[in-house]
């Protein structure tokens, strides 16, 4: 079980629970559980993508679409069964943030699903949990069960003469499988590889009905804003950047763990403030501000406000919440290489840039932080990383290469001075096996 942190900066909303036994549904319903469904079930379906569509959510998973608008674009109309599919294949190096929503608060995420359904006509929803939180899943079996036995779930949910039914799915430990489509693929039975996209899965998805796929997060924070409104879940952000959110602070920092704090929070204050400043002394040399796949950024650009837009100016992304400081100790080659074997590994072969790019870099990063680097690699690297950029099936590829652009192009100097320094600079002052662990 991870162990809860709090900060008196934080604004618990999606978090108000944690820590006060809710994984119990009798001590879900005191703490005001299942009242926004109750509430929703009374209101039209356009009104409650309204309401979501006006809160500013955003997605929760790294994309940042709006999520009203996203259901809006769920046909009124179908010939076939519409479905509501919660990914909680949370796999993103750095991010372990719906682990705990799972692990404090499932009844949450169920009735977020509800609400989704209610919104667009669906009558049942789906949550896949990834492989490797196996344990969660007993959670989550036994949250669907208590729902089901207090007939919040099933025929006629909450006496309203409406049907709904969820499904808790396992999955086999696939970072790919995070990507939407390749999450429609592994539920069917299939293996987890995207499809070619459009049509997109509000039109045609699981097992060909329109389907909406939100995050866990995102769901999770749906009944709040069921219950407090649309104007109160703006104004905790920024504009366009709605409400709160869960970052998970990792890496050199002496306060790792889980804080919702306001959209727009300022990254030096998360980061010395909230996480409490870097361990041993040591200076920050590097942030990853939102999950692996992010470019970094030096100690010299966390004077932002943690919100989709500005990370995206600043030339990186909020992503999925994952904030893992890099202390000036670390080799930033061997840290290119490690986040290169992540994803050479997890590529799932289907695409030629992403399969061959990935080892490709894996391999020359290998060999130039061993020593065996040669001044032209430097370029090559970044050279093969662009080609990557925009030419995968799905966003693994650039998850890839964006980090990778990024730490060539501003620590090109610690490329260098391995050519000076064989094998590594870092290695030699003893440093090496310092390098961020990814929470
Ligand atoms: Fe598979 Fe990588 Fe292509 Fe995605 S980008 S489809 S993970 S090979």
């Amino acid at each position: 079980m991870a162990e809860l942190v709090s900060h008196p900066d934080e604004v618990r909303v999606v978090a108000k629970r944690f820590g006060k036994g809710a994984t119990n549904i009798d001590r879900y319903l005191e703490l005001d559980g299942y009242k926004a469904v109750r509430k929703a079930l009374g209101m039209q379906p356009d009104a409650i993508i309204n309401e979501v569509k006006n809160s500013g959510l955003r997605g929760r998973g790294g994309a940042g679409f709006n999520t009203g608008l996203k259901w809006s674009f769920v046909p009124k109309q179908s010939a076939k069964p519409k479905y509501i599919l919660c990914n909680g294949d949370e796999s993103e190096p750095g991010t372990c943030k719906d682990r705990l929503i799972f692990e404090e608060d499932p009844h949450s995420v169920i009735e977020g699903v509800i609400i989704a359904g209610l919104a667009v006509g669906a009558s049942s929803g789906y949550i896949y949990i990834r492989g490797e939180y196996r344990y969660l899943l007993e959670i989550m079996q036994k949250a669907i069960a208590d729902a089901y036995a207090k007939g919040f779930l099933g025929k006629n949910i909450f006496g309203s003469g409406r049907d709904f039914e969820v499904y808790w799915h396992g999955g086999a430990g696939a970072y790919e499988v995070g990507e939407e489509s390749a999450l429609m693929e592994s539920l069917e039975g299939k293996r987890g590889v995207p499809r070619i996209r459009p049509p997109f899965p509000a039109v045609v998805g699981l097992w060909g009905g329109p389907t909406v796929i939100n995050n866990a997060e995102t769901l999770a924070s749906v009944p709040p804003i069921i219950l407090g409104g649309a104007e109160w879940f703006a104004n905790l952000g920024t504009p366009k950047n709605g409400g709160t959110r869960l970052f998970c602070l990792s890496g050199h920092v002496n306060k790792p763990g889980v804080y919702e704090l306001p959209m727009g929070y300022n990254l030096k204050k998360m980061i010395y403030e909230v996480g409490g400043g870097i361990p041993n002394g040591r200076k920050l040399k590097a942030v990853v501000p939102g999950g692996s796949s992010c470019p970094l950024l030096t100690s010299e650009e966390i004077d932002l406000p943690m919100d989709f837009d500005t990370l995206m100016k600043a030339g990186s992304m909020l992503g999925s919440g994952g904030v893992v400081m890099v202390d000036d100790s670390t080799c930033m080659v061997k840290f290119a290489l490690r986040i290169m074997k992540f994803y050479q590994h997890e590529s799932c072969g289907w695409c030629i840039p992403c399969r061959e790019g990935t080892d490709w870099l894996m391999k020359t990063l290998t060999r130039f932080h061993s020593g065996g680097g040669i001044r032209k690699d430097i370029d090559n690297i970044q050279y093969l990383s662009e080609n990557m950029l925009g030419r995968t099936f799905c966003p693994l590829g650039d998850a890839a290469a964006l980090p990778t652009i990024s730490i060539v192009k501003k620590f090109r100097k610690e490329f260098e001075d391995h050519l000076e320094g064989r094998p590594c600079p870092f290695e030699k002052k003893g440093a090496v096996e310092r390098l961020p662990v990814f929470a």
